[in-house]
C-alpha cells in the first residue's frame, strides 16, 4: 500500500511536472487548438472503478499524456481566439502551486492572516493599477476582494444590493414582495442565474433596450421601467451596466445609467469582467468613467485577460456594510478574538461559500513578475493586433466588420454577395466549423440583428503577428472556397 508522498518523492514527480508544464509550453503550437474528442471518449478511456492499491504518480503522468491530453482545448494556444481569452502565466502558475503547497483555507483572518492581508494589499494595488476609485479602496469605506468568478461576484453584489434595498428584510423572512432586476440583451447570462439564485425571480429580470446601432444600454428606458414599477409597487434592487458586453464588448453608457439609479435609490453594479483590466494603460482609463460618481460594486477578471491563471475574479464594493450586513453570519464554532475586535477583515463574509483558497498569491506574483509596464505592455499587444486584424478585414471587399471594436475583440463576416439572410448565416457557421476543425485556430461566434457574426478574441500571451496574419490568411481562404 502506498503511504503518503514523502517530502523526496514529492520532490521527484514535482519536477517532472514543472518539466511536463514547461515542455507543453514550448510545443503547444504542435496541438490542434480544438480538442478532436469526441463526447465520452475521454471518460471511456478511464477505468470505472477506483483502484484498490495505490498507484506510482508515474502512471498518472502516462494517462495524463495518453488519455487527458487528447480532449484538452487548448486555450493557450497562440490560435485561440474563442469567447474571452483565459490567460495563464509562469507566474500565476507558480503562484497558485505554492498556495496549493501551503494547503491553507482562508476563511478568515485567523485562519491565515497573511491569507487574508497579502489579499487587501494586493487588491488595492489592481484598485491602483487600474485607477480605481478611492470608495474602493479598503482604507475606505469599500474594498476589494478576490471571488472565483464575475458570476459569483455578481451573485454576492446581487445579495448586497437585496440588503441595502430592503433593510435586511429578505435576509430575515424571504422575498415578501416583487423585487426587479435591470439588465439589457446584451448583459451576461450570470445575471439572470443570479436572480434566479436569490429569489428574485427570472419574471422580475427586466430587459432594458438597446441602442440598436451601439448595443448599448438606453439610461431613458431604464428610467421608464424604474418609474413604473415602483409606481406597480415593485422594490428595485440593482441595474446592471457592461463595459464590454461579452458577445461584441458594446460599452454601457455608466455616467447616465448612474445618474438614473441614483435619482431612484438604485444599487448599480458595474460588470467588467472582460475590459475592465485595460484600465492598466492611461489611454483605457475611459472605462472606468462614472465607477467614482455613481458604481456601487465592480467587477473584472485577470483570470481573463491579466496573465492570471483562472480563477481570479477581482470585486470592489463601494461601501461593504451592505455586503457584510446581507452574508455575515457568525456561528459559535467561528468565534474568535481577531473576529470580536473588529480589527480585521474575514473575506467569508465577502463571498457565497464559507472557506477560500489563497488566490491572492497568483495575482501578486503576476503584478511583482510583471509589474505594471508588462501588464500594460499584454494589454497594448492585444488591442494592437485586434486593430490590425480589424484593417485587413476593412479593406476586404469581402468582408463586412462592426464597429467599434474598442479592445481585443474583432467581429466581422463574410458579405456572401447576393446570399439571401438565412443562407449567409449558415454559410458562415459551416466556415466556421471548418476553421475549428483544422486544429490551426479556434473562432466563436454571436449574432447581432439577428444576424450570425465571427468572434475572434486576440489575447492570449503566445499570440502574435503572425498567428493573426496567418488565421486570417486561412480565414479568407476559406471563405473563397
Ligand atoms: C466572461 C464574462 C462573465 C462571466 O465571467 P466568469 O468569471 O466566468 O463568471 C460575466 N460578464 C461578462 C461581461 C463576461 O464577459
Amino acid at each position: 500500500m502506498a503511504g503518503h508522498m514523502t517530502p523526496e518523492e514529492f520532490r521527484r514527480y514535482g519536477r517532472q511536472v514543472v518539466d511536463w508544464i514547461a515542455d507543453y509550453q514550448e510545443k503547444i503550437e504542435s496541438y490542434p487548438v480544438l480538442s478532436q474528442a469526441g463526447p465520452g471518449e475521454v471518460l471511456n478511456a478511464l477505468p470505472a472503478s477506483p483502484p484498490e492499491k495505490g498507484e506510482g504518480f508515474d502512471a498518472v503522468l502516462a494517462d495524463l499524456d495518453r488519455v487527458i491530453m487528447p480532449g484538452i482545448t487548448h486555450w493557450q494556444h497562440p490560435g485561440f481566439f474563442a469567447y474571452f481569452p483565459a490567460n495563464a502565466s509562469g507566474p500565476a502558475i507558480l503562484g497558485d502551486l505554492l498556495s496549493a503547497g501551503l494547503g491553507v483555507q482562508g476563511m478568515l483572518w485567523a485562519t491565515s492572516p497573511a491569507c487574508t492581508e497579502l489579499e487587501t494589499r494586493t487588491i488595492d494595488w489592481l484598485a491602483e493599477l487600474l485607477d480605481l476609485p478611492g470608495r474602493f479602496r479598503s482604507d475606505g469605506t469599500g474594498g476589494g476582494v478576490i471571488q472565483d468568478s464575475a458570476s459569483s461576484a455578481a451573485l454576492v453584489a446581487i445579495l448586497a444590493a437585496l440588503h441595502r434595498a430592503d433593510g435586511g428584510a429578505a435576509g430575515r423572512d424571504g422575498i415578501t414582495r416583487r423585487h426587479t432586476l435591470y439588465i439589457s440583451s446584451q448583459t451576461h447570462s450570470s445575471l439572470e442565474k443570479a436572480a434566479k439564485i436569490a429569489g428574485i425571480g427570472a419574471a422580475n429580470v427586466r430587459v432594458v433596450d438597446v441602442d440598436p446601432a451601439t448595443l448599448a444600454m438606453d439610461p431613458a428606458h431604464l428610467d421608464a421601467l424604474l418609474t413604473e414599477d415602483t409606481a406597480a409597487g415593485a422594490l428595485p434592487v440593482m441595474v446592471c451596466a457592461t463595459i464590454g458586453t461579452t458577445s461584441t464588448t458594446a460599452v454601457d453608457p455608466v455616467p447616465a445609467i448612474g445618474e438614473v439609479c441614483r435619482r431612484h435609490g438604485v444599487w448599480l453594479h458595474v460588470d467588467a469582467a472582460y475590459a475592465g483590466v485595460a484600465a492598466v494603460c492611461p489611454e483605457f482609463r475611459w472605462v472606468n468613467d462614472g465607477l467614482a460618481g455613481y458604481a456601487d460594486s465592480y467587477s473584472t477578471n485577470p483570470h481573463k485577460w491579466l496573465l492570471t491563471n483562472f480563477d481570479c475574479n477581482a470585486m470592489w464594493v463601494a461601501d461593504r456594510g451592505p455586503l457584510i450586513g446581507a452574508l455575515s453570519i457568525l456561528p459559535e464554532y467561528l468565534r474568535n478574538q481577531a473576529t470580536t475586535s473588529g480589527e480585521v477583515i474575514d473575506y467569508r463574509d465577502w463571498q457565497i461559500p464559507l472557506g477560500r483558497r489563497f488566490r491572492a498569491l497568483k495575482l501578486w506574483s503576476v503584478i511583482r513578475w510583471y509589474g505594471a509596464e508588462g501588464l500594460r505592455e499584454h494589454v497594448r499587444t492585444g488591442v494592437r493586433l485586434a486593430r490590425d486584424l480589424a484593417s485587413w478585414i476593412d479593406a476586404d471587399p469581402g468582408f463586412e466588420l462592426l464597429t467599434p471594436h474598442p479592445f481585443g475583440l474583432v467581429c466581422f463576416r463574410p458579405r456572401w454577395d447576393g446570399m439571401p439572410d438565412e443562407e449567409a448565416d449558415a454559410a458562415t457557421l459551416r466556415l466556421m466549423e471548418r476553421l475549428n476543425a483544422s486544429g490551426a485556430l479556434y473562432l466563436t461566434h454571436t449574432k447581432v440583428g439577428g444576424r450570425v457574426l465571427l468572434r475572434m478574441a486576440i489575447g492570449s500571451p503566445a499570440t502574435r503577428d503572425k498567428h493573426v496574419r496567418e488565421a486570417w490568411r486561412r480565414i479568407r481562404e476559406e471563405a473563397a472556397g
